[in-house]
């Protein structure tokens, strides 16, 4: 077995966005962070001795940090975003703020959002976000052990989520 890493930062794996943590000081006022995307995972080499083909990650990884890129993270699943609302036009939610303990409203043009389905937008659930989608996306092509996504919040700290489960090599490279 072999292991794979993909380090976001040197590889710029990088994308940059805003969010809310209701409820918590500081982080529960909007604020941004540049965040990085990296990736650990280890299978079986094919017979050109690749376990997944580099490019084919970067590639993947790539497109998931620009499809929220300088955007504003909305999660659709918190218990802690009420009258959450979603039009054409704009997203609008409300939330309580961690000073005051008074409710605040937002409003953002919808094309300046993105929603993603999760509880909360900490760096915790962006990395199951990515491992997910990261999953959906990849045709493996030699037996996987298993695949960890990172995602750091900001330089030198972050959250890896792995659901441990091994995948079965799909098909042979082309
Ligand atoms: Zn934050």
């Amino acid at each position: 077995m072999l292991e794979l890493k993909i380090d976001g930062w040197r590889k710029g794996l990088r994308f940059s966005s805003a969010h809310i943590t209701p409820e918590h000081k500081k982080c529960g006022r909007l604020h941004g962070h540049t965040y990085a995307i990296h990736l650990r995972m280890q299978g079986k080499q094919d017979e050109w001795g690749i376990v997944l083909d580099f490019g084919v990650i970067t590639d993947t990884l790539k497109a998931i940090g620009d499809e929220i890129d300088h955007l504003v993270l909305v999660p659709t699943e918190s218990n802690h975003y009420s009258n959450l609302k979603v039009t054409k036009k704009d997203v609008k939610f409300r939330v309580t703020d961690p000073y005051t303990g008074e409710p605040k409203e937002f409003s953002f043009p919808r094309q300046d959002c993105a929603l993603l389905p999760l509880p909360s937008t900490t760096a915790e659930d962006l990395a199951k976000y990515v491992y997910r989608e990261f999953m959906k996306r990849t045709k493996f092509t030699t037996d996987t052990a298993f695949v960890e996504v990172g995602v750091d919040e900001g330089y030198g700290k972050g959250a890896w989520y792995s659901d441990a489960k091994p995948v079965k090599g799909k098909s042979k490279v082309k």
